[in-house]
């Protein structure tokens, strides 16, 4: 048996296990093994969730995991914990702010702590999402914030849905402002609040059938939903899988992989070093960028135990 299979094999524990290796033995041959399997096995359909604190996207997370339970469909969430940054672990460490049915084998939730990396990501966001993107129909990956951070999850999830807030313009004025990336589609929470919901609708749809959405797709789609009432939620769950269904652009894939092999390595050796990779022809293997990355990075080091300094 390959090791995919038998982290497939060793249930919740196992990947549980599995994602603190990635965390706390980056690197080793068996994680990097691992990662470069469940790569090239991709079977679930990455949402990347995003939006301010507030605006609902955990109470909404917690409702939507429900409605893709309800259609069949297994659901991964990895949530991005700003809170944390700079202290190893997630403060909120396994215990999250989702409400989930522990004995459901169908969702397994992680909490990832977002340390000092911009953007709100943490740089093992990126393996966590490999791997659970090879068990899981659906992986929403949430962060937060408005602005900055959308440009990081756009390179890592193959969906994105911002979370607007009724009464609130800030998402309509980052995206005029091109501070922020137009997101595949735009979600009002709230929308029991009535009123100002409807008008958030309104302004957004107003303002983005004039944008065309990433990539060059149609503007996004502008939807609203209650995770009070249950209202819009079904129709969110049913319109993600509508997208799931359509498959994934595997270039955009490779993209993603070959983003995180450069920063990756950016961060531990400098733009130099990757710079001196990419004129050497060694940054090509797009199916294995985690094995690439360990060995490229035992390569930098031999070089720089040997220089003379
Ligand atoms: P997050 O910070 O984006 O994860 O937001 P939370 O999910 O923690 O929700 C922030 C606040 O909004 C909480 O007080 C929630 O009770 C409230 N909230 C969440 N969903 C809804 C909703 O559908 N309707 C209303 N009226 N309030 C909501």
């Amino acid at each position: 048996m390959n090791a995919l299979d038998t982290l497939k094999s060793g249930g919740k524990r196992a990947l549980a296990d599995a994602l603190n290796a990635i965390e706390a033995q980056a690197g080793e041959a068996s994680v990097t093994a691992l990662l470069d399997e469940a790569y090239d096995a991709p079977r679930g359909h990455v949402l990347g969730l995003t939006g301010p604190p507030g605006v609902g996207k955990s109470t909404l997370i917690s409702a939507l995991i429900r409605a893709l339970r309800d259609e069949g469909a297994t659901v991964g969430v990895i949530a991005v914990d700003p809170s944390s940054r700079s202290s190893r672990g997630a403060l909120l460490g396994d215990r999250t702010r989702f409400v989930t049915d522990p004995a459901d084998k169908g969702v397994f939730v992680r909490s990832m702590a977002a340390r000092d990396r911009l953007g709100g990501l943490s740089e093992m966001t990126y393996p966590a999402l490999v791997l659970m993107r090879a068990l899981y129909d659906i992986v929403i990956v949430e962060t937060v914030g408005v602005g900055q951070s959308e440009t990081d999850i756009a390179d890592i999830a193959d969906t994105v849905v911002l979370c607007a807030q009724p009464g609130s313009g800030d998402a309509l004025q980052f995206m005029k402002a091109g501070v922020m990336e137009i997101p595949d589609m735009v979600v009002v929470t709230k929308a029991d609040l009535g009123q100002l919901a409807l008008r958030a609708v309104a302004d957004l749809k107003g303002a983005l059938s004039l944008a065309a959405g990433r990539r060059g797709s149609a503007a996004p789609q502008v939807l609203s939903c209650s995770a009070y009432t249950g209202q819009g939620i079904a129709e969110l769950a049913a319109a993600l899988l509508r997208r799931a269904g359509e498959g994934v652009d595997s270039g955009h894939r490779r993209v993603q992989g070959a983003h995180w092999l450069r920063t990756h390595l950016a961060e531990a050796f400098g733009r130099e070093g990757v710079e001196r990779l990419r004129r050497a022809g060694l940054l090509g293997h797009e199916s294995t960028p985690f094995g690439q990355a360990a060995e490229l990075a035992s390569r930098f080091r031999r070089a720089i135990e040997s220089a003379e300094l």
